[in-house]
């Protein structure tokens, strides 16, 4: 028997779609992705992006509240071993005091878990080629299971780029990092100078975030003015810790295999002049590409990879059948909330996509 959706990719996108087609009785099929060394230096790991995230303040509904509310929250709301994914918030040397908003990856927890409560199965693989050329559609996940579904909504997102230097290759994971949150805390880090490249309100996070454990952070931007929302640059531009680097881009990661990073070579964009900032780690915050790899060929994506949504406020893909929600359709606005949004969207339009075929 086919299944009548399954949903590929699990941030907040991917388990607004469950959430809405389980409440619909589609009994959804989530493939959450894989947890491998792959998919963590990619940060194509489960639960999205917003997983790698501190503090979310700009979704609805989660003013700053205790960070003991949550803690009664986390634990009235999630079983024991989901529970356990969070248990640095609140116990330990490492909890939280005070008010704050709410985590990513708490949030992500919640929403996870308010899928799985209204009946939804979860696959922690990802799914690696799809044949929608046929149907019912054919899908193979990593681990090579083979499955067929009636109708599929991607939700796969998108990943951090990197600059491309084939020094900062060889120093992942040894220094250089796509993801503060992620790595920030690593002792490799602590109390020494740290480099964020971009402009953008991930390099800002990212970049306020890694001052709770570097001497100092040097943010790199090629221009001299960030991309980031103005209560962001405030935060940058106001944070004593923080070092502007304007009008500058990485042009080498110095290091050697003992050390890992040692420091950067910086090149002006203004007139070519080099200089050298010593530095234990270099952190890439330049934006995002799509999860698509495994659709080429399959779906209709613009010439960034991003998926091609057909129709004026729809889901609905080059595909009939196909959905999509999310960053990975979404180069414009890409926030949780859009993202959740389109989960919703997509989901509905799958149920009445089904019904009309007489499917659901
Ligand atoms: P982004 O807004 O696309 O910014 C990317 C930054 O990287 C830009 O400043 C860009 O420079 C720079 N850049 C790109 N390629 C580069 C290269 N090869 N070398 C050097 N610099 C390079 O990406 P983002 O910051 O990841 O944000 C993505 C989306 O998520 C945005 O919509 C953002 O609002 C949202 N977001 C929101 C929050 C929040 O609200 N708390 C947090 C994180 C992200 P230029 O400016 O010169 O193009």
């Amino acid at each position: 028997m086919p299944e009548k959706v399954v949903i590929i990719g699990s941030g907040p996108a991917g388990w607004t779609a469950a959430i809405y087609a389980s409440r619909a009785n589609l009994q959804p099929l989530v493939f959450e992705g894989a947890v491998n060394e792959e998919n963590r230096t990619k940060s194509t790991l489960p639960l999205g992006q917003l997983n790698l995230t501190t503090e979310v303040e700009n979704f609805p509904t989660w003013p700053h509240v205790d960070a003991s509310v949550l803690h009664q929250f986390a634990k009235s709301a999630l079983p024991e071993e989901r529970y356990q994914n969070l248990v640095g918030y609140y116990e330990g040397k490492s909890a939280h005091k005070g008010k704050r908003a709410a985590f990513g990856p708490e949030q992500m927890e919640f929403v996870r878990q308010q899928a799985v409560n209204f009946g939804t199965r979860i696959i922690t693989d990802d799914i690696v080629s799809v044949d929608l050329k046929r149907r019912p559609f054919r899908l193979r996940s990593l681990e090579g299971q083979e499955l067929e579904a009636l109708a599929v909504i991607v939700a796969t997102g998108a990943r951090a780029n990197y600059l491309g230097l084939p020094s900062e290759d060889r120093f992942k994971n040894n220094g250089v990092s796509a993801c503060a949150v992620c790595d920030g805390a690593l002792p490799r880090f602590r109390h020494k100078p740290l480099v964020v490249v971009g402009g953008g309100d991930s390099a800002v996070e990212e970049g306020t975030y890694l001052t709770k454990f570097g001497s100092v952070v040097y943010l790199v931007h090629r221009r001299d003015q960030l991309r980031a929302s103005k209560i962001m640059q405030q935060r940058a531009l106001s944070n004593p810790k923080i070092t502007m680097k304007w009008n500058r881009v990485v042009d080498e990661v110095l290091g050697n295999e003992d050390d890992g990073v040692t420091g950067v070579r910086l090149k002006s964009t203004v007139d070519g002049a080099t200089e050298q900032l010593s530095a234990s780690g270099m952190f890439a915050a330049i934006g995002h590409t799509p999860n698509t790899d495994f659709l080429k060929g399959q779906l209709q994506l613009d010439e960034k990879g991003y998926i091609v949504w057909t129709k004026p406020q729809r889901a609905h893909t080059s595909v009939e059948g196909v959905f999509a929600a999310g960053d990975v359709a979404d180069s414009h606005y890409r926030q949780a909330v859009t993202a959740a949004g389109t989960g919703c969207m997509a989901a509905l339009d799958a149920e009445r996509w089904l019904a009309e075929k007489g499917w659901a």
